[in-house]
């Protein structure tokens, strides 16, 4: 009888609740606004002879390079930045192999991990989630293949000193080191420039965050020409399709408008840190677009912002986040929507009492 790969067959499956998302979406880390209106009418643009024809990927890869300030060797274009995990994965795992990853983190890394047939060690993050760079190293061996680390990191907001990321990568050489950089626009910081000294050092960025275009499916890898080579041959020639590859240079030009983005949701994310810290409600302070609290009956709170049209994820049965909720930020507008739906969610669970939320 047939019958999936023994790797596959122990897969759990994942379905992130995307269905029904009306309301205003603050579940998913999405832009809640959109694209750049520069990327609107170069879509508009798209005709059949376009759509006709297989995509060509190097020349927007050559322009991504230079925004990156990368060659063009060591950068690979990606459907969403999950591609290039599981890219990573494949070309990196065996059965058998160890893969490392920090718990809590991004589901999507121990599925392709155990996909691969590797074996999937969560190293847990210390006390309020504190980068345990240390037990990371510690838990290296020769079977060690793929390291995934994201920072700022998903669901907890937190970050990775970038000499804890270095030293791993020097301890782990015989192993792929992926820093995905998701939130790289909301935090700034960039391992980028370690990838001369480090050759098994991989960086993921997306632009399904900042920029607005988590529908379109377009990430990016960069690492060691070498390495990428590598992975090149893994991936399909035609990756990424061609209406993502014709929007791609138009989201990249309009830097104002994303810049304009990110700021305002910084602004976003420390009111909201503010008020849950007047509230008392537990919270991490994020280098992302997103704040996870533990507000305490996480399903009744989700439920209850729901009702008054905001969507917010539930991530209490993530390692270590019994009663936490992911709150995606937007700019000031869904700002004031979602502080003012979240006092009454708490008025109304009881949470927060006496709470001067003024
Ligand atoms: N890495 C992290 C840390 C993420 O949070 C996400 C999206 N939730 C991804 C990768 C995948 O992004 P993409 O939409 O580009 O596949």
């Amino acid at each position: 009888m047939l019958s999936p790969r023994e790797g596959v067959r122990a897969l759990p499956s994942y379905h992130p609740p995307l269905a029904g998302r009306d309301g205003l979406r603050l579940d998913f880390n999405e832009n809640t606004v959109g694209c750049s209106p520069r990327v609107l009418e170069r879509l508009r643009q798209v005709g059949p002879e376009q759509l006709a024809r297989y995509p060509e990927r190097e020349p927007v890869e050559a322009g991504v390079a230079d925004f990156l300030r990368v060659a063009a060797a060591e950068l690979l274009l990606t459907n969403g930045l999950d591609e290039a995990i599981h890219l990573l994965c494949e070309t990196y795992l065996e059965p058998g192999d160890e893969a490392l990853i920090v718990v809590p983190t991004y589901s999507m890394y121990r599925i392709y991990m155990m996909a691969a047939g590797a074996q999937v060690i969560g190293v847990p993050a210390g006390e309020d989630f504190v980068f345990p760079g240390d037990d990371v190293c510690n838990r290296i061996t020769p079977r060690t293949q793929l390291i995934a680390i994201a920072n700022p990191n998903n669901p907890t907001g937190t970050v990775a000193p970038s000499d804890d990321l270095r030293r791993i990568a020097r301890a782990a050489p015989d192993a792929a080191v992926l820093v995905d950089e998701a939130y790289f626009e909301f935090y700034g910081q960039t391992l980028l420039a370690a990838r001369g000294e480090l050759p098994n050092l991989f960086v993921g960025r997306t632009f399904s965050k900042a920029y607005g275009l988590a529908g379109l499916r377009m990430g990016v890898l960069i690492g060691d020409a070498e390495q990428l080579r590598a992975v090149r041959r893994v991936s399909s020639p035609y990756n990424v399709n061609a209406v993502a590859l014709a929007c791609l240079p138009e989201a990249l030009s309009d830097q104002a408008y994303t810049e304009r983005y990110v700021s305002e949701v910084c602004e976003s994310r420390a009111r909201l840190e503010r008020t849950l810290d007047a509230s008392g409600i537990q919270f991490w302070p994020s280098q992302a677009n997103f704040v996870l609290a533990r507000v305490g009956a996480a399903a009744s709170f989700v439920a209850c912002m729901r009702r008054r049209g905001i969507l917010v994820r539930d991530r209490s049965s993530d390692h270590r986040c019994e009663g936490c909720v992911r709150i995606t930020l937007g700019p000031r507008a869904h700002a004031d929507r979602l502080l003012t739906a979240l006092q009454e969610t708490c008025e109304e669970l009881g949470i927060a009492q006496g709470a001067p939320w003024r």
